[in-house]
């Protein structure tokens, strides 16, 4: 199956920015632009561990150099254009608009023991799934590792900055459950993982556990991801135990079928340690069925123990759709069903979901 492409006409690729290189290829294009090579590591270290691009504060730089340096490898990417707030400030959604016009949109949440970040890794996406409202836009385009890194930057700042109710935070977790596909852009996202990863001045330095990639299930770029050496979380959006019904929610099933997908979650957590989050989109009447949960039970522990959990997400109703939430007598049903056969279960909380900021709710609307 092809997915739905809109980027049919050519592009105009960003501009180059440091956040797209690593640290050799950053010294070998400081050095090509006549720049002595030591000027990436600084660079480097105003915008990764001063979440910086504003040449004014790069006092260690020539005063005649700081703003052709900051104007060639730390340009402008994405431009907030919008700011929404739920929660009493503690949840905020922003529209970016990217170098193109193209917007894209994540979303900062502060908790009492972490402070999470959701960003988009595609303009829309071409998967297709009929409950989420990002799927409804089909793809525009792929972002570039700076694009996805620059989102990240900014919230880490607005988060050091006090933005965040309760004073300073550090920004803790990074969760690609924005705006795409992750893995069906899987150069820049490895390499903005590594960003936001590697210590300064090669990246933010945060840890790679905070970090969870959240795929349809693309079983080949799941088992390039588990031996990249990036031991992040892997999210596996199932939703259905059964391939008749996920073929209609998530049509990549048809490819990649609820079997291929549990095993190479496995195989994930085999090579990397980490314990794998199943997602499940929690509608009513359609895939909240006691045998769904016994069924599902079954699947995963036929894959042995201690190595997934699941994530029950009570879905966000996006306009115009006909799916809606489980009720909660069922809901606590699927749950008690999942632990009572000793898999890990939490129900995902909704944040943002009155500001259209949580889970398939990210639709970068005008207006
Ligand atoms: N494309 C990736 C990551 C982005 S979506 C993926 O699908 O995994 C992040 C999560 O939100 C996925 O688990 C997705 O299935 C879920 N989701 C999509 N639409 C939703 C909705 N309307 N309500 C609740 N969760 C939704
Ligand atoms: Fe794309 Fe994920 Fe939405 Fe499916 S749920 S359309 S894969 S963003």
């Amino acid at each position: 199956m092809t997915p739905e492409s809109g980027a049919v006409r050519a592009r105009r690729r960003p501009p180059q920015h440091l956040a797209d290189l690593t640290p050799p290829e950053r010294a070998e294009a400081l050095r090509a632009a006549g720049h002595p090579a030591y000027r990436a590591d600084q660079l480097g270290r105003h915008y990764f561990a001063g979440l910086t691009r504003d040449p004014e504060r790069m006092t260690d730089l020539p005063a005649t150099e700081r703003a052709r340096l900051a104007d060639e490898f730390l340009p402008e990417l994405v431009t907030p254009v919008r700011e929404i707030q739920a929660d009493r400030g503690s949840t905020r959604k922003t529209l970016w608009a990217l170098h193109d016009g193209v917007r894209v949109e994540s979303v900062l949440m502060r908790y009492p023991d972490r402070t999470t970040l959701c960003v988009s890794s595609q303009a829309g996406c071409g998967m297709g799934c009929p409950f989420c409202a990002t799927g409804q836009l089909g793809l525009t385009r792929n972002l570039s590792a700076a694009e996805i890194v620059e989102q990240v930057r900014l919230a880490a700042a607005e988060a050091r900055d006090g933005a965040l109710p309760g004073g300073p935070s550090r920004l803790s977790n990074v969760v690609f459950m924005g705006m795409g596909e992750p893995l069906a852009n899987y150069g820049a996202v490895v390499g903005a993982v590594r960003r936001i990863v590697e210590p300064p001045p090669a990246g933010l330095g945060m840890s790679a556990r905070n970090v969870t990639v959240s795929t349809v299930g693309l079983v080949p770029a799941i088992d390039r991801l588990a031996g990249e050496g990036l031991p992040v979380t892997l999210a596996l959006s199932l939703h259905a135990p059964d391939d008749e019904l996920r073929s209609e929610l998530v049509p990549v099933n048809l490819r990649f079928g609820v079997e291929a997908a549990l095993d190479a979650a496995r195989r994930y957590c085999d090579a990397t340690g980490r314990r794998v989050s199943i997602e499940y989109a929690l509608m009513r009447d359609i895939n909240d069925h006691a045998w769904r949960a016994d069924l599902l039970a079954d699947l995963l522990l036929a894959r042995g123990r201690g190595w997934v959990h699941v994530n029950p997400i009570p879905l966000n109703p996006t306009p115009g759709s006909r799916w809606t939430a489980s009720e909660a007598a069922v809901e606590a049903e699927f749950v008690a069903r999942l632990r009572r056969a000793g898999i890990p279960t939490t129900v995902r909380d909704t944040r943002g979901a009155d500001i259209d900021g949580a889970c398939g709710q990210l639709a970068a609307e005008e207006g």
